[in-house]
């Protein structure tokens, strides 16, 4: 099949930041989360967070990884959100149908050459079940020494089919 060639991806991209720029869109006035506000959710193509929740630039932190999960990535950021720009709440913001669901850890591999022994430590996270990951994800956020017991926490499931929220089971 012969289909004209696309610009390279980087092409593409700079072409678009340039449309951007001359659109002038401008930017919320201060770095500081409106909403005071830090959602944790996946890094799936289909979730945009901020409308799904009402919200827009400027309202709230986005950190997303594999999972939405809390990692001590993620708790680093939290700690600087709310320390230093001030964020009150934190909303884990996992999803159904994620691809993380029954990830088996071992089918990932390093580049050709690399022998495992020689790999640094790989944090999968690997998940079976949607409820017991956020319940072990709050409680891990609860626990730390580095959140502070006045920020509010909450979690929530989107559902990735009609972008509903759904409360976890409590135990
Ligand atoms: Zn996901």
């Amino acid at each position: 099949m012969s289909e004209p060639s696309a610009p390279p991806l980087i092409e593409r991209l700079l072409a678009a930041n340039r449309r951007y720029v001359a659109a002038s869109p401008g930017l919320p006035d201060s770095p500081v989360p409106s909403e005071r506000l830090v959602i944790v959710t996946c890094m799936d193509v289909r979730i945009d967070p901020l409308p799904l929740l009402g919200l827009r630039l400027g309202s709230a932190h986005v950190l997303r990884n594999a999972g939405a999960r809390v990692t001590d990535d993620v708790i680093r950021s939290l700690v600087i959100s709310q320390q230093v720009l001030g964020t009150e709440a934190v909303l884990l913001l996992p999803h159904t149908g994620c691809g993380m669901l029954g990830l088996d850890p071992g089918s990932l591999q390093p580049r050709p050459g690399v022998s495992k022994g020689d790999l640094p430590p790989l944090e999968v996270h690997p998940m079976h079940d949607l409820q017991t990951s956020l319940a072990q994800d709050l409680e891990t956020l609860r626990e730390s020494p580095w959140i502070s017991p006045h920020v509010q926490i909450y979690g929530l499931i989107l559902d990735i089919g009609t972008g509903s929220l759904i409360a976890p089971l409590t135990s």
